[in-house]
């Protein structure tokens, strides 16, 4: 065969989900190898020598790298358009390294306030015991950020849409306020995905994910990445992630590449499901409020039609009391009741008592999470099946003055 003219940065997302990265082995197998090995041998001590030395790039222990997991790296790289990728063993592992190592004793870090309550755990309790302070700002308000940028402001962190009110910021802007001030951000994107968002294009320096959720997608095993630049992955990463250790199993990695094959497609479906569904349930008499990025009511709608090319397979309602959404989460007879997201079986959760519980009820209000909030993740059921199931959960309070 002659050389190939084929450049997988011209690919559509959806080839270079099931083409991108992949390495096969001299057997030629079809489905992407999988290297479950520790280590690796060297045909001689002078070839040890120049894997250890750089001159040679090949693996040399699982702590720093290996072939599945690269293939998948590569991949999502491939995807996100980011010149690199670390894989991590969780979201949380990502968004520790992500953070943590582009800050030091004495720096300050802005953030948003509506995060995932472990990322909120990082910032607000582990990182003083370093030296890193942090000032959480209302993150739709551009001016919040502006304000709470100090001198040894070196990094800023956000999620959009975010964690469980679907929260939308305007990421161009708080990207060109950080090149101003010399800081870096780092974006959670797990809610967006790469299939609706690109926050790197619209300046981020850092992506995190939590391949757990849509990227596996079918909720098996637990992984999670970095991407960006390759020089900014090698300076901030590279060493505290070969000596720290939250390297992913190949056998999770696997699993995820795997993942990656089917994740525009389940995306997108899961998304035109879910946008079915929360019309519906928008117009339900017993719900007061609903939070779905593509619906003229969210209240960053217009940002959200800007910087994502899609809604998300996730949805947020407010039944008004504690009492109505455990009588709704109770009466669901297809949609289990579960914290996890981006799962091909659709699950239902209560925020303020699982996901959020371990902020105060002030910290809650801040972020407008009342009691009356649900979070759906909508799967790939069939729509008929998942209207009726919710529309039954919902016509159940009707009855009931709660
Ligand atoms: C789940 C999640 C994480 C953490 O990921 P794990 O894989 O559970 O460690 C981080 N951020 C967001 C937005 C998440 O939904």
């Amino acid at each position: 065969m002659t050389a190939v003219a084929e450049d997988p940065n011209d690919w559509d997302a959806a080839t270079r989900l099931i083409r991108g990265g992949l390495n096969r082995s001299s057997h030629g197998e079809m489905a992407e190898a999988l290297y479950l090995t520790q280590s690796f041998a060297y045909d001689t001590a002078e070839s040890a020598d120049a894997r250890f030395s750089g001159a040679d790039t090949g693996f040399i222990y699982a702590r720093y790298g290996s072939p599945t997991v690269k293939m998948f790296e590569d991949r999502l790289a491939l995807l996100e358009g980011a010149q690199a990728c670390r894989a991590t063993a969780s979201g949380m592992a990502a968004v520790h390294l992500a953070l943590t190592g582009l800050v030091k004793a004495g720096d300050h870090v802005v953030s948003a306030k509506a995060l995932f309550g472990s990322c909120r755990w990082i910032l607000n309790t582990w990182a003083p015991r370093f030296g890193v302070e942090t000032t959480l700002v209302d993150a739709p308000d551009l001016a919040a950020w502006r304000a709470a940028a100090r001198p040894n402001t070196r990094l800023f962190f956000l999620e959009s849409p975010a964690n469980p009110l679907l929260e939308i910021c305007d990421i161009a802007g708080v990207c060109a306020l950080a090149r101003e001030i010399g800081a870096k951000v780092v974006v959670d994107n797990v809610f967006a995905t790469p299939i609706y968002q690109s926050p790197l294009k619209l300046g981020a320096d850092v992506v995190v994910y939590s391949a757990t959720k849509h990227i596996d997608g079918q909720g098996r095993v637990m992984g999670g990445a970095i991407l960006g630049d390759a020089a900014l992955l090698d300076d901030a990463y590279k060493d505290f992630a070969r000596h720290t250790g939250p390297a992913i199993s190949p056998f999770n990695a696997w699993i995820l590449l795997k993942g990656l094959e089917t994740l525009d497609l389940r995306v997108r479906r899961q998304t035109q499901t879910a946008a079915a569904l929360v019309d519906q349930i928008a117009h339900h008499p017993r719900v007061k409020a609903t939070r779905y990025p593509t619906r003229p009511d969210h209240p960053q709608y217009e940002i959200a039609q800007r910087q994502m090319t899609g809604g998300s397979t996730l949805i947020a309602f407010d039944v008004g009391t504690r009492a109505a959404a455990f009588r709704f989460l109770n009466a669901l007879e297809i949609v289990d009741i579960s914290n996890n997201l981006g799962d091909a079986k659709s699950m239902a959760t209560h925020p303020s008592t699982t996901t959020h519980r371990s902020m105060t009820q002030e910290q809650r209000l801040e972020i407008g999470l009342t009691d009356g909030w649900v979070r759906v993740s909508v799967g790939l059921e069939g729509e008929a099946d998942l209207a009726r199931d919710v529309g039954r959960a919902l016509d159940g309070l009707l009855a009931n003055e709660l």
